[in-house]
């Protein structure tokens, strides 16, 4: 596990490494405050706003493990076996109420409370049963296959922390503690456009010299997996007063706005002004490749990322430091750390030192050994590579080419897109 990320400068054009990008927009970005209660089951993907505590003790009672028979560990003989008269038995929601005593045993089920007296279950599977004895072999250890009340969580401790996102294991643990609604912060509005006058919507013709706007579907995709309430705004001409328009307006309805395009060096200068008439906004050079230009800022209250137009950049930048950003907004911790693994490279990679590449490749089993091999076209606006790839392969600043064989890391897809 190494992130090999390297914060020094290219000293020929001061471009930010990426750790450095993402520290800084991850540090001046705030979570936002607002939030509302919902039942248990629209749960999913929410953000806690608040500390949940145990109500009670998980389990409530000290139960049985297995199937089988509770007994007072005290009775069985030290050596040898042991035979116990069966009193009663305890089903889980039908308890037996007496009392074990020596020499007596409870038919007991997974799930049941383990009746007063009892301590140890011992496992059906062992015992011979005699009429109303049961034979206990030999080897049994004190408390064995028993739960015991508040093994999962206590009483009064905090079951999961604010900040939490809640995924099917974290429904079903509020439910065992019979909380039926929470408080979660309030989605994140997340307005996105693309820009470029070269930009057709889907339906239209393509005429000369015009791509289909994928950025936007990428992006929609992208937002609606993090949990983000979206606020499409469509194309946006490469003309100052609707790019104008249309950021003023992102500014008054969203926390956060996804820009695509226009930040390369022929392009930026022409935003440049606007942006400096709206808000704050910064245009970086970033030492990664791709996803090379980027503008962070503020545009009114709302916080800008100005993504590159290359639809593989576009994710690269999304996935590497809007996201870190979009994660503490809603009211996350920001990422602790990418889902990073060290696997054998299936292939040589070319590469020149200086710049941190992020390479789409595909992880996989060969010969019972994982190894990742890069994936088609690597070009940063060839969107195949994205989608036949389950990682990105990310080669570090200092990175001088791969062999076969070599380790590198890889960052999974999974749980990242
Ligand atoms: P730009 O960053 O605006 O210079 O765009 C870089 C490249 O990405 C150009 O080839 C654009 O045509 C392409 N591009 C920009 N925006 C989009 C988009 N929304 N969908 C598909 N391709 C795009
Ligand atoms: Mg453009």
């Amino acid at each position: 596990m190494t992130d090999t990320s390297c914060t020094s400068y290219d000293p020929a054009n001061h471009a930010l490494s990426a750790a450095e990008a993402r520290a800084r927009m991850v540090g001046e970005v705030t979570p936002i405050t607002g939030r509302e209660f919902v039942a248990v089951r629209s749960a999913l993907g929410r953000v806690l706003a608040a500390d949940i505590i145990a109500p009670h003790d998980v389990p409530a009672h000290d139960n049985s493990a297995m199937d089988g028979y509770a007994v007072r560990f005290d009775s069985l003989a030290a050596e040898g076996e042991t035979r116990l008269t069966v009193v009663g038995t305890a089903f889980a929601g039908n308890a037996f109420s007496g009392l074990v005593g020596k020499g007596q045993a409870v038919r007991i089920m997974t799930g049941a409370v383990l009746p007063a007296g009892a301590d140890t279950v011992v496992v059906q599977e062992v015992t011979l049963s005699e009429g109303n004895e049961v034979i206990i072999p030999a080897g049994q250890r004190a408390g064995q296959n028993t739960r015991r009340a508040g093994e999962d969580l206590a009483r009064g401790s905090v079951a999961l922390p604010a900040g939490k996102r809640i995924g099917p294991a974290e429904l079903g643990l509020i439910a065992s503690l019979g909380v039926a609604e929470l408080a979660v912060y309030r989605r994140l509005r997340v307005a996105f456009f693309s820009t470029g006058d070269e930009l057709a919507s889907l339906g239209n013709p393509l005429a000369p010299g015009q791509v289909y706007d994928s950025n936007r579907y990428t992006l929609h995709g992208l937002l609606q997996r993090f949990g983000a309430e979206i606020i499409d705004m469509g194309v946006v001409p490469d003309r100052p007063e609707a790019l104008e328009a249309t950021l003023l307006e992102a500014s008054q309805v969203a926390d956060a706005i996804i820009t695509t395009g226009g930040v390369s060096v022929g392009e930026a200068d022409f935003i440049k002004e606007i942006l400096d008439k709206l808000g704050e906004v910064r245009f970086w050079k970033l030492n990664i490749k791709p996803g090379r230009p980027m503008a962070f800022g503020k545009v009114g209250n709302a916080w800008l990322f100005g993504l590159p137009g290359n639809p593989v950049a576009v994710m690269v930048s999304y996935t590497q430091f809007a996201l870190d950003a979009l994660h503490r907004m809603a009211g996350m911790d920001p990422l602790p750390m990418r889902p990073l693994l060290t696997v054998a490279a299936g292939n040589a990679i070319k590469k020149q030192p200086g710049r941190r590449e992020y390479l789409r490749g595909k992880v996989a089993a060969f010969d019972g050994k994982f190894e990742v091999k890069t994936v088609g076209n690597q070009g940063s606006g060839v969107l195949r590579s994205m989608s036949e790839a389950n990682c990105f392969v990310v080669l570090p600043e200092d990175c001088a080419g791969v062999a076969t064989g070599d380790p590198v890391t890889v960052e999974l897809f999974e749980g990242l897109l």
